[in-house]
């Protein structure tokens, strides 16, 4: 959905052919604020949910075949089955992995057996993954639905299923993560022009020198844990109008790895460093409190690689992230803050 925007744009060229009711209208007073700070909660889900849609898994369709029994019902089925090499009774056995199982079933008396289990999925190049089908599909909703590892085992478990490692659940996310990789640039592409679209349509276009577009964004956050000790941090540039998110910055000041190695006292060798630093979780080596600010340098330092230039800022973080952007001072004009929004955002 895209909305009004705020008052801080001037109002829309006069009506050309196209009918009143379908533009755009600007909103004459302060009131569209509030819902500007719901539109970017809603999509940035949004983005998520369109971002994962059709990566793997793909959508199940076979639904009407997918059931679930218990031990008990397949050892009642297999009580009164038969070998068909040799009639002898039949034994079976049963593997689980979290939502997925391996069904063996082999004759009592000769070699004859065979083994059900859950497809596995394939990458989108139609590579081979050994991740199991139904585990992609539990872990897909728990991601798309945001409701995580632990509300995902509270579902699992009240349906009697082992629960997810940590582990385990990160190497499917990281799976399927990596499909959502490959949609995510064509995807904010798309938007940017949306972006672009929306600034057109109340009369506003990038400068015909430089071909940047200045906008007002919002600049919001997800931090790994709460408060200024978070170790991991995602920082959204979101355009207020029309709730877009721009540009993001995963940053993080910690490694599992590193600091694995630095607590068995193993020797950081250059070779070492050089294998490790594309899989390296730490890309800053401040303190947690200054991720913020520094994220917000280097998304407004690149903005213009988006064509872009983010000179009002709409600020619900601290004065320093604002103060660190002054300072980067990342183009000829000066960034302005946008106190009034600020607190009708909030
Ligand atoms: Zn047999
Ligand atoms: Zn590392």
């Amino acid at each position: 959905m895209q909305h009004a925007p705020s008052s801080r744009l001037p109002p829309p060229p006069p009506p050309s052919t196209v009918s009143t009711s379908d533009q755009p209208q600007p909103s004459t007073s302060t009131a569209t604020a509030p819902e500007t700070s719901v539109e970017a909660t809603r999509t940035a889900y949004d983005v998520r949910r369109e971002l994962m849609k059709n990566i793997n898994p793909p959508v199940v369709t076979d639904i009407d075949t997918r059931h679930i029994f218990t031990v008990n019902d397949i050892g009642r089925l297999l009580d009164i089955a038969a070998c068909r090499e040799c009639y002898a009774p039949l034994t079976f056995d049963v593997q689980t992995d979290c939502l997925s199982s391996k069904l063996i079933v082999t004759c009592t008396d000769c070699e004859n057996g065979t083994v059900f289990r859950n497809n596995e999925v394939r990458t989108n190049t139609g590579k081979k993954t050994r991740l199991q089908e139904n585990n992609v599909q539990g872990i897909y909703e728990a991601v798309n639905n945001n409701i995580g590892l632990s509300g995902l085992n509270r579902v699992i478990s009240t349906l009697g299923f082992n629960s997810i490692s940590k582990g385990k659940f990160t190497r499917y996310a990281n799976f399927l993560y990596e499909g959502m990789g490959i949609k995510y640039p064509a995807m904010m592409q798309e938007g940017i022009k949306g972006v672009f679209q929306h600034y057109e349509n109340f009369g506003i276009f990038s400068d015909p020198t430089t071909g940047l577009l200045d906008i007002t964004v919002s600049y919001n956050r997800t931090w790994m844990t709460r408060g200024h000790s978070s170790h991991k941090g995602v920082e959204f540039v979101v355009e207020v109008d029309t709730g877009f998110i721009v540009d993001r910055e995963v940053i993080s000041n910690f490694c599992q790895v590193c600091s694995n190695r630095d607590k068995k006292q193993l020797p950081i060798t250059p070779e070492w460093k050089i294998k490790h630093e594309p899989f390296c979780n730490k890309n800053f080596t401040g303190i947690s409190a200054s991720m913020e600010a520094e994220a917000a340098c280097r998304l407004w330092g690149r903005s213009t690689q988006l064509r872009l230039r983010y000179t009002t800022f709409v600020g619900d973080g601290d004065s320093n992230t604002y103060l660190a952007i002054q300072q980067l001072n990342p183009y000829d004009v000066p960034v302005q803050k946008d106190v009034a929004a600020a607190t009708m955002v909030l």
